[in-house]
C-alpha cells in the first residue's frame, strides 16, 4: 500500500516491533485454561490480577450450567435484533431481573456495554443539547457524545464546583445531561454521588452513571454505587455490563419504564444488531441470583482488597485513590511500567501495564484487579513479586 495511511501504519508497527524485540510485548495474550484465579498462559500456571470478574463468577457451575440449558431450549443464535424476531423469554426474563435487582421500573441489555453507552447517548441527545463528562469518563461514554453530536463539556475529575460553573452557563430550558463512571477504570476510586445528585437537581439535569467496576462490589447487597451512598432511585439512567462482575457480554440501561421504552424504540443498536445469543443471555441472569446467593463472596472480595492495597503501600507504592476491586499502581514513565510488568510476569503474575494515551502523559501504571477468587497465598506471593521487582527496579 503506498498511502498517507501507510505512514501511519508505520509509525505504529515500529514502537510494536520495538517492544516485541525487546519482550516487553504483553498485550493479547492467550488464555488457554482457566483454574479459578489462576490461568495458563504460555504454558505457565500465573495468577490472574487482570480479571474484572471481581466476585470471582467466571466458571460458577450455576450459571455455566444456565448457559447449557438456554443452548438446549433455545440454541446458540437468534432469528435477527430485538425489536423483530431477536427477542426470547430469555431476554425478556433477564430485562425483569436486572431491574428487580436495580430496584428500577424496567431495563434493556444490549450486545456490549460499550454498545449500552453509545447508542444510550446517542438515542437520547441531539444537536441542541447538553452533555458533561467527567474528563475521565469511558471511551464508550466519551464515544456516545461525540456521535450524539450534542454540545459535548468535559468537567475536571470529580470536580463539583467545575461541573457547577459550566452548568450556570447553560439556559435552563435546555437537556443536560451528566455522565459519570461510578469506579473509574483506571483510577479505581468513586463519583461523588451524593454531590453529582444535589447538582443535577440544582440545575434540571439528568444523571447517567456506569456501574462497568461497581456492579456486584459496591454496597450492602452489591446492587452498585446507589446502595453504596444509600440514595436508591435518585440516578436517572443507570447503566451497567454483563461482563465483568456478570461473567457474561452484554450491557443494560434501567429506570422508569417510559425512558426503557423510548430506547428500545429509538435506539440504532437495538433495532439494528442482533440480540445477544442465548447462552450469554441465561449466564447473565443465573448471575444474579448468585450474587444474592453467596454475599461471602463480596465480604471476601473486600478483605482480599485490604489485604492487597495495605500490602503493596506497606511496600511504599503508591496505589493513588483507589476506592474499589481496581487497583492501579502508579509509575509515571511507560517504560518502568513495562519493566515492572515483564518482572511480575517472570514470577507468575498476570498483569498489565497502562501506558499513554489511554491515561495522562507520565502515570503510566499497572492496573491490577483483585478478585473474590484470589486466596491469602495467592495475594502475598503476588506482594512478594512486588516486592522482589520493585527492588530490582529501584521503584521502592
Ligand atoms: N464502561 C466502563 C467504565 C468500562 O470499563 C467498560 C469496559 N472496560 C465498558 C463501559 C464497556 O463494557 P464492555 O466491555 O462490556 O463492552
Amino acid at each position: 500500500m503506498n498511502h498517507p495511511l501507510r505512514k501511519r501504519i508505520e509509525k505504529f508497527q515500529e514502537r510494536f516491533d520495538d517492544l516485541k524485540k525487546r519482550n516487553l510485548y504483553f498485550y493479547q495474550a492467550e488464555i488457554e485454561e482457566i483454574n479459578g484465579a489462576h490461568a495458563i498462559v504460555q504454558g505457565r500456571d500465573m495468577i490472574i490480577f487482570a480479571s474484572y470478574s471481581y466476585l470471582g463468577l467466571i466458571d460458577h457451575p450455576k450459571i455455566n450450567e444456565a448457559a447449557k440449558k438456554a443452548i438446549d431450549e433455545l440454541s446458540t443464535g437468534t432469528h435477527g435484533v430485538r425489536l423483530l424476531a431477536g427477542t426470547t423469554r430469555l431476554h425478556n426474563e433477564l430485562e425483569r431481573r436486572i431491574a428487580e435487582f436495580k430496584g428500577r421500573e424496567a431495563a434493556a441489555v444490549f450486545s456490549s456495554g460499550y454498545v449500552t453507552n453509545l447508542t444510550t447517548i446517542s438515542t437520547l441527545l441531539g444537536k441542541d443539547d447538553y452533555i458533561f463528562c467527567d474528563k475521565y469518563d469511558h471511551a464508550s461514554i466519551v464515544d456516545g457524545a461525540i456521535q450524539s453530536r450534542a454540545n459535548f463539556i468535559r468537567f475536571d475529575h470529580n470536580d463539583m464546583e467545575h461541573l457547577e460553573d459550566l452548568l450556570k452557563e447553560i439556559p435552563e430550558d435546555k437537556v443536560k445531561l451528566i455522565v459519570v463512571d461510578a469506579v473509574y477504570s483506571m483510577d479505581g476510586d468513586m463519583a461523588p454521588l451524593p454531590d453529582l445528585i444535589k447538582v443535577k437537581e440544582k440545575y434540571n439535569a439528568i444523571l447517567m452513571v456506569d456501574e462497568a467496576h461497581s456492579l456486584g462490589v459496591l454496597g450492602e447487597h452489591g446492587r452498585g454505587i446507589e446502595e453504596h451512598f444509600g440514595v436508591e432511585g435518585k440516578v436517572d439512567i443507570d447503566m451497567g455490563t454483563l461482563s465483568k462482575t456478570i461473567p457474561s457480554v452484554g450491557g443494560y440501561i434501567a429506570g422508569d419504564r417510559d425512558l426503557i421504552d423510548y430506547i428500545k424504540h429509538n435506539s440504532r443498536a437495538y433495532i439494528f444488531s442482533a440480540a445477544l445469543p442465548p447462552p450469554a443471555v441465561a449466564a447473565a441472569k443465573a448471575s444474579f441470583d448468585v450474587i444474592e446467593e453467596e454475599p461471602w463472596r463480596r465480604e471476601k472480595l473486600w478483605e482480599n482488597i485490604d489485604h492487597f492495597v495495605s500490602g503493596l503501600k506497606k511496600l511504599g507504592y503508591d496505589t493513588m485513590n483507589t476506592q474499589s476491586a481496581v487497583v492501579p499502581v502508579l509509575l509515571g514513565e511507560d517504560e518502568l511500567a513495562l519493566k515492572l510488568t515483564r518482572k511480575l510476569w517472570d514470577e507468575g503474575i498476570l498483569i498489565f501495564p497502562i501506558l499513554t494515551p489511554a491515561i495522562p502523559p507520565k502515570t503510566a501504571r499497572l492496573r491490577s484487579c483483585v478478585m473474590a477468587s484470589h486466596s491469602h497465598e495467592d495475594i502475598d506471593k503476588t506482594l512478594n513479586a512486588f516486592e522482589k521487582a520493585g527492588k530490582e527496579l529501584g521503584i521502592i
